[in-house]
C-alpha cells in the first residue's frame, strides 16, 4: 500500500491551481490508487492530489465506511442548491475544525478512472466533500470559508453544534484525527501559530487578487 505523506498548512501547493488531466495513463492511476490508500489510511472523508503535492486535478471521496472509495478526475460544479452550516475540518489541518457555509446540494460533472464522462447531483456529506475537494484544486481551503464569528478551534470531543445550526445533518467523521498515520506524519503546530499563518495567508491571497 503506497502511502502518500499529506501536506499540511502552510505548504505553498496547497494555494496552488491543479492542472487538467489530458490523459489517464499509468502515472494518473498510480496516483489514484496511492491517493485511495492514503486516504484509507488516514481514515478521511476526501483527498485532493494538491494535498499529496501533485498539482492535478484528481480528488478522491469516500462516501461512507461501507462503499469503496471513488476517484474523479477533473472534476467542475455546474450547479449549487441551497446553503447550509456545517463543521468541517481537513487532512491539511490535523486537529482543527470550523463551522463553514455549504450548499445543500450540488450537481457536478467529472471523468471517471475508465475515462467515462459522468454527472452527478449529490447532498450530505458527498455534496460538502466535492465542494471542499475541488476547492483544493483551485488553491482555496476550508477556512478560507469560515464564517466571521466563529474562529478555528481545536477539535475537541465535548464540541456541539451552535442552536442556529441544530437543523444541520452533520456527518463528518469524528475519529479522522485519531489515526497512528496522523501521530507519524504530521506536525503538531499551535493554534496560536496556526491563526498568525492564516492571517498572513488571508493577506497574500488579497494581494494576489489585486495583482489579477
Ligand atoms: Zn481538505
Amino acid at each position: 500500500m503506497p502511502i502518500r505523506p499529506v501536506l499540511t498548512f502552510p505548504n505553498s501547493l496547497l494555494r496552488k491551481r491543479a492542472e487538467p488531466v489530458k490523459k489517464i495513463d499509468n502515472e494518473i492511476m498510480n496516483l489514484i490508487k496511492d491517493m485511495k490508500d492514503t486516504l484509507t489510511e488516514a481514515s478521511g472523508v476526501g483527498l485532493a492530489a494538491n494535498q499529496v503535492g501533485v498539482l492535478k486535478r484528481v480528488i478522491v471521496i469516500s462516501n461512507s465506511p461501507e462503499s469503496d472509495i471513488i476517484a474523479y478526475i477533473n472534476p467542475e460544479i455546474t450547479n449549487r442548491k441551497g446553503k447550509r452550516t456545517v463543521t468541517e475540518g481537513c487532512l491539511s489541518f490535523p486537529g482543527y475544525s470550523g463551522i463553514v457555509t455549504r450548499s445543500i446540494s450540488v450537481s457536478a460533472r467529472y471523468m471517471d478512472e475508465s475515462g467515462g464522462r459522468v454527472k452527478i447531483t449529490a447532498d450530505e456529506l458527498l455534496s460538502q466533500a466535492l465542494e471542499h475537494e475541488i476547492d483544493h484544486l483551485n488553491g482555496i481551503l476550508f477556512v478560507d470559508h469560515l464564517r466571521e464569528h466563529e474562529k478555528l478551534s481545536a477539535v475537541d470531543p465535548e464540541y456541539r453544534p451552535h442552536n442556529h445550526d441544530i437543523n444541520v445533518s452533520i456527518k463528518v467523521q469524528n475519529n479522522q484525527y485519531e489515526s497512528e498515520f496522523n501521530k507519524k506524519l504530521y506536525t503538531k503546530i499551535g493554534i496560536d501559530d496556526l491563526k498568525l499563518a492564516l492571517d498572513r495567508a488571508d493577506i497574500l491571497k488579497d494581494v494576489e487578487q489585486a495583482n489579477d
